[in-house]
């Protein structure tokens, strides 16, 4: 259609957090690489843990999946015992990054501001971020979800009228990663329409905004029946190939749906 813009690519993350050997790593690599090949409308990527990265960059080359870091530092380098600088990650094959993501934010003590220097590092390295924000429990019981979520993206979109450039967007309510208990596609929806209200307003356009939380591929339909939600991050179901495959074909098959709809009259 002319002047409609393309539709974002829908895409499928996987993080491996602090689990996998080279054994599963090969497994699930050639499983991701598989699934994306078959499904050359949607993206897809993997977050392994770091020492697993370089393996993953090498069986990945050349083929659709990307390889991404699970969380940087935003110094470039230094005295940083135990942190991995987003120029490491590139130096790795790294594509992308994944930052402020809860378990980080929780256990490392992360703060708004150091997580918007992290996306800063990422980009300066020439990863493309993905910034997860999410409310816990508590703060959604207190209806405070709107105002934790716009906190968070507020202070790595402040003050630069372009932020949103470049960047993708996990909404992961706390309380459903790794519980078993995810949202339902109405709340998503509900938060991914505010995210994309403030992303609009920083050239974020093309910004994707993912759900993730206990996604499987059970429910991974009814979040991408939600025209708001651009994709999936994924935790414990991306630990299993056979489980990950099929979350990379409903991606498939919702992106194909969404083309048609889009050329009908
Ligand atoms: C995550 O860690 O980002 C996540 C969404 O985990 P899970 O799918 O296991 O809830």
């Amino acid at each position: 259609m002319p002047g409609t813009p393309a539709p974002r690519r829908l895409l499928v993350a996987g993080n491996w957090k602090m689990n996998g050997d080279r054994t599963l790593a090969a497994t699930l690599c050639a499983a991701a690489a598989a699934a994306a090949r078959a499904a050359p409308e949607v993206d897809v990527a993997v977050f392994p843990p770091a020492t697993l990265l370089e393996q993953a960059a090498a069986a990945l080359s050349g083929t659709p999946v990307a390889v991404g870091g699970q969380t940087c530092h935003g110094e470039r380098d230094g005295a940083h015992t135990g942190a991995l600088s987003a120029g490491m990650l590139r130096d790795a094959g790294c594509r992308s990054v994944l930052v402020g993501h809860s378990e980080v934010r929780t256990e490392q003590a992360q703060d708004d501001a150091a997580v918007a220097r992290s996306v800063a590092a990422a980009r300066a390295a020439g990863l493309a971020p993905i910034l997860c924000v999410g409310e816990t429990r508590a703060e959604r019981e207190a209806g405070r979800a709107r105002e934790v979520v716009e906190r968070q993206i507020g202070a790595v979109l402040a003050g630069r009228p372009d932020a949103a450039d470049g960047l993708d967007v996990a909404y992961e309510p706390v309380w459903a990663i790794g519980t078993g208990r995810s949202a339902t596609p109405a709340e998503a929806g509900e938060v991914h329409g505010w995210i994309r209200g403030l992303l609009e307003g920083a050239r974020g356009g093309r910004a994707r905004i993912l759900y993730g939380g206990s996604v499987t591929p059970d429910n991974i339909g009814g979040f991408l029946a939600v025209p708001g939600v651009d994709g999936v991050l994924v935790g414990g179901r991306s630990l299993d190939p056979t489980a990950f495959t099929s979350l990379v074909e409903a991606a498939r098959a919702a992106a194909v749906r969404r083309l048609a709809d889009r050329r009908r009259p």
